[in-house]
């Protein structure tokens, strides 16, 4: 069962199409159950469900019988999500007959439901002609078969809403995480590895001879390598492994390959697309053999698929225009892939893979690109070519947008340009409340194009310079002296005002490729301090660098990332000391920084008061402390609605650390990306918070509304947000708190569905 059920899904996953995808279900979960029949019925966006896919029924019904949820068995099982068992379907209450089935032969009935995300998406049936009570186990199977199908058909779903062939493409949405703030409306050009057969995109072909050529020209280019290598390798190699070559290129020569895709180049696609298609195809059918020897041609096929497809994207990558409002799509996007498109022309970036913290999200936030992370539904090979709106708030992306969404989006675009045109005018006017309360805002920094933006936004100092930027952009640590250049740099653009740099803080999903860390659960693992404590020779190294950086501006801070213990702090002051004297007897003239503590793990916020007499400030993480207060991984777009900022658990716990803090005298700061968000700022002035850091793309934002407010509002509607007991009242009190203070414009634009 366990090895059908594998290979069942495993199938389905490759399909291309949603029809493929159906027919393959309803084949192999008949033959698997030895039923007679397997349907499935699929919701349509009326609520009816529709009989989609049948073995066993009449396949002329097939788009025609139709049910409300509560209307017939099929009905039944959508309304109560739950499988329908029964022996004798036709003396159920429920039951009823469409006669183009051809049903009425079926005595036994099993349908469970496909349930994606708490929305059921169809209902998977498999009926019987004997009287046949399907047993526990049968149920079982059903249910799981079902349960690993509901994402491939939710995929499959929205991949089929996009049209593939492109002239009935409607509107489709798909969920990730933001990875840089800002709406982007543009044409998707999708970008991957080379030669990498599932991740092709798909392109239709206009000429239809010449791809017809080149695809041919394409496999005589493959012959001849795959000859040369082999005599090059004739005296190194037995005659068993030469088998091998020969047997390459008879694939190549086989008539069958070359002919199918030549088939579906004349259908209209191109070769590419086309070839890695029958790869794919053909790999899968060798995958399911239960003879090893077969199953091994696999990987032959691929390896050659791979060459082939080598040559195929080669010549096309050459003459690639890219549109004037780009959307870069791929499955991971990597920085180095950012330079590929004039700079110009890059209007917005989706990633199906990473997160918010990834290379390329870092890299977009400096450049001020709205970027959505880990769209892991997205089927990024359907994209290409496509009109798309990546709305870098929310963390969503729309694929052909109709004209109203279309219409929505671009009124929130010009509305954001006209108010970052108005908020320049606040560059030079202090943070201060109607009422004259100042509150220095900081930013976040890594790269030195932050520095600069930060500077003509006005910025009073850095709150968080993400040390580990530079270790990322890196094939190797970045030597002392390395370090000590570029944190001069950081330093000196910022003086006099305060800089401060964190140590290290890699592990999580922030991996150094020279570095790998594999672990299960990398957010509860080897992560900030505990990896720098572990190697003193990299910390000792990053502490000498920034000490001796700030030697004669004296405006260094070192803070310290995922502290979640007394003890690792007193470990991590000792390191600091012993370096500060070492710099001192080698003659540098230095100064003791100040010290500071992440409050970014729960277990820190217990321990504020302990922590507070051990350092000189703190500064909370919100991104991480909301992750590990909810249990909701940050970058996890499956939960992404569960990573609420406003919760109230987060409120009380972001108090606490500030009341207990300044009851230790020390200042205490914030510098996760709550700090940038206006309204949270309004809160976070409220409870005492010394200084926001935050983006400097959010800076005029948080100081506009900042002045548009007295302290005793703020503290008011603090007190009222603090009596709520749910994220999404807080939220909608503080947009309406931003309506009072006729600040409207700043409250984050909210997508349409
Ligand atoms: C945080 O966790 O809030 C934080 C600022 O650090 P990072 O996002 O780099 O983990
Ligand atoms: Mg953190």
């Amino acid at each position: 069962m366990l090895n059908s059920l594998r290979s069942i899904v495993q199938e389905v996953n490759a399909a291309r199409d949603m029809k493929t995808a159906l027919a393959i279900i309803v084949t192999r979960v008949k033959q698997a159950m030895g039923t007679q029949v397997c349907s499935v019925y699929l919701g349509n966006p009326k609520g009816d469900y529709v009989l989609m896919a049948t073995d066993g029924l009449n396949a002329d019904a097939v788009g025609k019988v139709r049910l409300r949820p509560g209307e017939g068995l099929v009905g039944r099982v959508v309304m109560r999500e739950e499988p329908v068992n029964l022996e004798h379907a036709e003396t159920h209450p429920s039951y009823q007959y469409f006669p183009e089935t051809g049903e009425e032969r079926f005595a036994s009935f099993l349908g469970v439901p496909i349930i994606h995300h708490r929305k059921v998406l169809g209902v998977l049936v498999v009926q019987q002609v004997e009287q046949r009570r399907f047993d526990e186990g049968d149920e079982a199977f059903l249910v799981t078969m079902s349960a690993q199908l509901a994402g491939v058909i939710a995929h499959a779903e929205a991949t089929g809403a996009m049209d593939i062939m492109g002239d009935k493409a409607t509107q489709a949405k798909f969920i990730g995480v933001s990875g840089a703030p800002g709406i982007a409306i543009g044409e998707a050009v999708v970008i991957t590895p080379p030669a990498d057969l599932r991740s092709v995109p798909y392109k239709a072909c206009t000429d239809v001879d010449a791809e017809l050529a080149f695809f041919q020209q394409c496999l005589m280019a493959v012959r001849e390598d795959i000859k040369s290598l082999g005599e090059q390798l004739r005296s190194r190699i037995n005659r068993e492994e030469q088998a091998l070559f020969d047997a390459y290129l008879a694939m190549l020569d086989d008539a069958s390959l070359g002919s199918e895709v030549s088939e579906r180049i004349r259908r209209g696609t191109n070769a590419s697309y086309a070839w890695s298609e029958v790869i794919l195809e053909h790999e899968n059918t060798f995958n399911s053999m239960n003879d090893p020897y077969l199953r091994e041609r696999a990987t032959d096929l691929r390896d050659l698929g791979r060459r082939v497809l080598a040559y195929l994207q080669e010549s096309n990558q050459k003459c690639r225009v890219y549109p004037d409002k780009t959307i870069l799509i791929g499955e991971e996007l990597t920085a180095s892939m950012l330079g590929e498109i004039p700079k110009e022309k890059l209007a917005g970036l989706v990633s199906v893979l990473g997160s918010s913290n990834s290379h390329v999200a870092i890299l977009a936030r400096a450049m001020d690109i709205p970027t959505v992370m880990g769209a892991v539904d997205l089927p990024y090979t359907q994209m290409d070519q496509r009109s798309v709106i990546v709305d870098g708030y929310k963390g969503t992306v729309y694929s052909d947008p109709g004209p109203q969404l279309r219409k929505h989006y671009k009124a929130i675009f010009l509305e954001e340009q006209e108010l970052v045109k108005g908020l320049e005018a606040l560059k030079d006017l202090p943070c201060e409340t109607l009422d004259h309360y100042r509150l220095p805002l900081w930013v976040n920094t890594g790269l030195m194009t932050d520095v600069v933006r930060s500077l003509e936004r006005g910025a009073e100092g850095v709150g968080l310079y993400r040390t580990e930027v530079p270790f990322l952009l890196r094939d190797r640590f970045p030597s002392e002296e390395e370090q000590r250049a570029i944190y001069r740099e950081q330093l000196e653009a910022f003086a006099p005002h305060t800089v401060t740099m964190r140590t290290l803080d890699i592990g999580g999903d922030k991996a150094l490729p020279y570095f790998p860390i594999e672990e299960d659960n990398p957010f509860l693992g080897w992560r900030g301090i505990r990896v720098t404590l572990d190697h003193p020779e990299i910390f000792l190294a990053q502490l000498r660098a920034m000490i001796k950086a700030s030697e004669g501006l004296d405006n260094l801070r070192i803070l310290l990332p995922m502290i979640t213990s007394v003890a690792e702090l007193e470990s991590s002051k000792l390191l600091i000391h012993r370096v500060f004297n070492e710099l001192l007897e080698e003659g540098f003239k230095v100064k003791m920084p100040h010290i500071g503590v992440m409050i970014e793990v729960p277990a820190a916020v217990y321990q504020v008061r302990e922590l507070s007499t051990r350092v000189d400030f703190l500064s909370v993480g919100s991104n991480d402390l909301t992750q590990y207060l909810l249990a909701v991984d940050r970058n996890n777009a499956r939960v992404a609605d569960l990573y609420q900022a406003f919760h109230p658990a987060v409120l009380r716990a972001l108090q606490h650390i500030v009341t207990e803090g300044h009851a230790e005298r020390v200042s205490v700061g914030i510098c996760g990306e709550l700090a940038g968000d206006p309204g949270a700022a309004i809160l976070l002035m409220a409870m005492g918070y010394d200084v926001l850091s935050m983006n400097a793309t959010n800076l005029p934002k948080v100081k506009s509304v900042i002045r548009s407010i007295t302290l005793k509002q703020a503290k008011a509607l603090l007190a009222e947000v603090m009596t709520m007991v749910n994220a999404e009242q807080i939220r909608q009190r503080l947009d309406q708190a931003l309506k009072e203070a006729g600040v409207t414009r700043l409250i984050r634009p909210a997508a349409q569905d």
